[in-house]
C-alpha cells in the first residue's frame, strides 16, 4: 500500500490567538470547545494505479477516521482531525483538496449533500446545484423542442447549476466547526501552491476526455505542450485555485458568489462559445443552502438516515432493501466472495420497481409534493411489502416494472426515461467526539460541462463547473404532455441519485456506519449492495466494498465484467433478465464502528484510503 512519512503535527501555543478563537466560536454559535490551532504538515503520499480492480487491506482505528478517494485529501482530513478538528471540519478540508487532485469529480464549482450527526441528532445539509432563475422547461430541447443530444449539454454554458459546495460547508462549519475556517483550507492552498503529482486516474480521466481541450484554460492546464494529456506523476501546480481558495478562506462563500470570482463564472458560463448559459450574478449571489429533515428508516434491527429529495438515494436503497427484507430469507447470498443468483435475482427485481417509482415520483420537494403528502410514503410496510409481492420466479423484464401508487396526488405525473451520469466523490468521517458524516460530492460528468474559471485572477489552472442541470429531465413531459416531476424549472434542483448515509443502532441509537459512493444512477445499487453485505451478510467494511456489483434501471441487467462466472449470466439470461457485461467504477468509501474503534473500506476500483489513530 501506499507509504506514509510519519506527519509532524505543530500547534500554536499563542494564547492569545486561542482565546480569540474561543470568542469567534461563541459568537458564530459554533462549538464552544477549545481545539488546538491546525497547521498543515505537507505528506509524502501519492496514489497508486488508478484503474482497474486493485486489492485493499481495510483500515482499523480507534478513536477517529476519515475516507476519500484521494489519498492527499484523505491525510488532510486526517490531519485536521488529528490537530482535534471535527468532521464537518475535516470535510472541508478533503473538500478543497479534491477540488485540487480530484477536479474531475467534485470541487467548489459543484454541488454536494451531507448527512451530519452531531452526536445526538442527525442533520441533511443540502448544496444541491440549482437552475438560474431566467431558464425554462425548454432548456434542454434543440430548436425543434426535441430533447438535445445528452453530450451536447453537458458541454454547453446551459448544463451549469449555481454551485452550491461551499455555501452548504460554510452553513454547517457554523453550526458544527471547531476549528477556524480560515485553517482548513491551508492544506489544498499549500498544495495548489507548492504542486501534487498528477495521480494515474487523474492522468486516465484527462485522456479519456479530449473535448477538455477544446476549453481554453483547461487545455493549456490539463495537457502539454505538445497537447498530450499530462502524465502521471508531472507535478502540478495550480495558482488560480490558489488564489481563489485563498479568498474563500478570508471572505468565506461570497467571495465565491459575488465580487470577481463571480463575474468571471457567469462570463465563462454565458461567453460559451456553442451554446452559452442563462446563469446570472443574482442567481449565484442569492444562493443558499437548505437544512432539510432526513429521512430515517428502520430496516432490519438498523435506523438508516439518508437524504430526502431533491436525491432520489435513500428512497430507492431503502425500498430495494426493504423489498428484499419482505422476502424469504436467502439461504446463501454471496458464494466465494460472488453474489449468488439467490440474491440477484430478488435484488434486480427490487431495482426494477423501485426504479419505475423513483422515475415517476421524485424530484425538487419544493416543486414537487410526495405521494400521499410525505416521502415516507414510498417506504411504508406495507406498500414494500405489496411492490415485493410483484417478485416472481422469473423477471418482469426489461420495461417490464410499473410505478406503484404510494399514496394519493394532486397532481398526475409521467415517467422520466433515463439519463447517464458519472463523476462524483464521497467523504466519510467519524471524529474523536462522536461526531460523524457522510457527504457524497459532485460536479456531474467527468470534469463536469469542462467550462473550467480561473476567478478572473489571469493565473495558470482554476476549477470546473458542473453540468449538474443535465440530471434534469431533457423532455418536460411524456408523448401526451403530462409533466414529468424532474422536468427544468427556474430555481429548481435536479434530482440526484447521491445516498451519503448514516446508519444507527435501531435500539441503542448508536453510531454503526457511514457510507455512499459515486456512480450516476448506480450509486443506489452500489449503496444498497454495500449496506446489505456489511450489515446483513457478516462482511467488514472493505469486503462488502469489493462484492462484484450487478445493476439495472429497469431495463438491461449489467454485470461488472471480468468478475462474475458465466453461469451467473447464464442463470439470469434463464430467469428472462437481458445481461450485459459493462465496467461498474462505483467509488464507495464506507466507515464501521467496531468493538475497538472502526474498520473502514475504499473502493478497491479508486484511489482512495482511509486515515485515522
Ligand atoms: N449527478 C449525479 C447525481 O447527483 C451523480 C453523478 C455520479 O455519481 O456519477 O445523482
Amino acid at each position: 500500500m501506499k507509504s506514509v512519512t510519519p506527519i509532524r503535527y505543530l500547534f500554536s501555543a499563542r494564547a492569545i490567538q486561542q482565546g480569540a478563537l474561543l470568542l469567534g466560536c461563541l459568537a458564530l454559535g459554533a462549538s464552544s470547545a477549545l481545539a488546538a490551532d491546525f497547521q498543515y504538515t505537507r505528506p509524502a503520499i501519492s496514489p497508486e494505479g488508478g484503474s482497474g480492480f486493485e486489492e485493499k487491506p481495510g483500515w482499523s482505528t480507534t478513536s477517529f477516521a476519515v475516507a476519500a478517494a484521494n489519498p492527499l485529501a484523505t491525510d488532510a482530513g486526517y490531519q485536521v482531525l488529528k490537530a482535534g478538528g471535527s468532521a464537518i471540519d475535516a470535510a472541508i478540508a478533503v473538500q478543497m483538496v479534491l477540488t485540487l487532485v480530484e477536479p474531475q469529480s467534485s470541487g467548489i464549482g459543484g454541488g454536494a449533500f451531507l448527512m451530519l450527526y452531531d452526536g445526538d441528532q442527525v442533520h441533511a445539509y443540502d448544496g444541491r446545484e440549482m437552475a438560474p432563475g431566467a431558464v425554462d422547461e425548454t432548456l434542454l430541447l434543440d430548436a425543434d423542442g426535441q430533447p438535445l443530444d445528452f453530450m451536447t449539454a453537458v458541454e454547453s454554458g446551459r448544463s451549469v447549476g449555481v454551485p452550491g459546495t461551499v455555501r452548504m460547508l460554510e452553513m454547517a462549519h457554523e453550526a458544527h466547526g471547531k476549528l477556524p475556517w480560515k485553517d482548513l483550507f491551508e492544506p489544498a492552498i499549500r498544495l495548489a501552491t507548492e504542486g501534487f503529482a498528477v495521480s494515474p486516474r487523474l492522468h486516465q480521466s484527462i485522456a479519456s476526455t479530449p473535448s477538455l481541450a477544446e476549453d481554453s484554460i483547461a487545455a493549456e492546464f490539463y495537457f502539454d505542450a505538445d497537447g498530450q494529456p499530462l502524465a502521471e506523476g508531472t507535478m502540478l501546480k495550480n495558482p488560480a485555485l490558489a488564489e481563489i481558495l485563498t479568498r474563500i478562506s478570508e471572505d468565506g462563500s461570497s467571495a465565491l458568489h459575488t465580487g470577481d470570482i463571480a463575474s468571471e463564472l457567469v462570463a465563462r458560463v454565458q461567453q460559451h462559445p456553442e451554446m452559452p448559459g442563462e446563469l446570472s450574478l443574482e442567481d449565484l449571489a442569492g444562493y443558499t443552502a437548505v437544512e432539510r429533515e432526513p429521512l430515517c428508516n428502520d430496516w432490519l434491527e438498523y435506523e438508516v438516515c439518508g437524504f430526502p429529495p431533491p436525491s432520489s438515494g435513500h428512497l430507492t436503497v431503502m425500498q430495494i432493501l426493504g423489498m428484499m427484507a419482505e422476502r424469504p430469507p436467502i439461504e446463501t447470498a454471496i458464494h466465494e466472495g460472488i453474489p449468488t443468483v439467490e440474491w440477484l435475482h430478488p435484488f434486480l427485481e427490487a431495482s426494477r420497481l423501485a426504479f419505475a417509482d423513483r422515475g415517476r415520483y421524485i424530484g425538487d420537494p419544493d416543486f414537487v409534493e410526495a405521494p400521499g403528502g410525505n416521502w415516507n410514503s414510498m417506504l411504508d410496510p406495507g406498500y414494500l411489502a405489496s411492490r415485493a409481492e410483484l417478485i416472481g420466479d422469473r423477471s418482469m423484464g426489461s420495461g417490464g416494472a410499473e410505478p406503484g401508487n404510494p399514496g394519493p396526488l394532486m397532481t398526475s405525473w409521467a415517467s422520466q426515461p433515463e439519463q447517464p451520469e458519472h463523476g462524483t466523490s464521497h467523504i466519510s468521517i467519524v471524529d474523536a467526539e462522536g461526531q460523524a458524516i457522510a457527504m457524497t460530492t459532485t460536479i456531474e460528468q467527468g470534469f463536469g460541462s469542462r467550462i473550467m474559471a480561473n476567478g478572473g485572477t489571469g493565473l495558470a489552472g482554476g476549477y470546473l463547473l458542473n453540468n449538474e442541470l443535465t440530471d434534469f429531465s431533457f423532455a418536460p413531459t411524456d408523448d401526451e404532455g403530462t409533466p414529468i416531476a424532474n422536468r427544468v424549472q427556474p430555481g429548481k434542483r435536479p434530482r440526484s441519485s447521491m445516498s451519503p448515509t448514516l446508519i444507527f443502532d435501531g435500539e441503542s441509537g448508536d453510531l454503526v456506519a457511514s457510507l455512499g459512493s459515486p456512480g450516476g444512477a448506480a450509486i443506489i445499487h452500489y449503496t444498497a449492495q454495500a449496506m446489505d453485505g456489511m450489515l446483513n451478510r457478516d462482511l467488514n467494511a472493505q469486503e462488502a466494498l469489493n462484492l462484484p456489483h450487478a445493476i439495472t434501471l429497469g431495463d438491461t441487467v449489467y454485470l461488472e465484467e471480468e468478475r462474475f462466472p458465466e453461469a451467473t449470466f447464464r442463470d439470469l439470461q434463464g430467469l428472462g433478465h437481458e445481461v450485459e457485461p459493462r465496467e461498474l467504477t462505483s467509488g464507495l468509501q464506507a466507515l464501521r464502528v467496531t468493538e475497538d474503534g472502526f474498520f473502514g473500506g475504499a473502493d478497491p476500483r479508486r484511489e482512495g484510503i482511509v486515515l485515522g489513530d
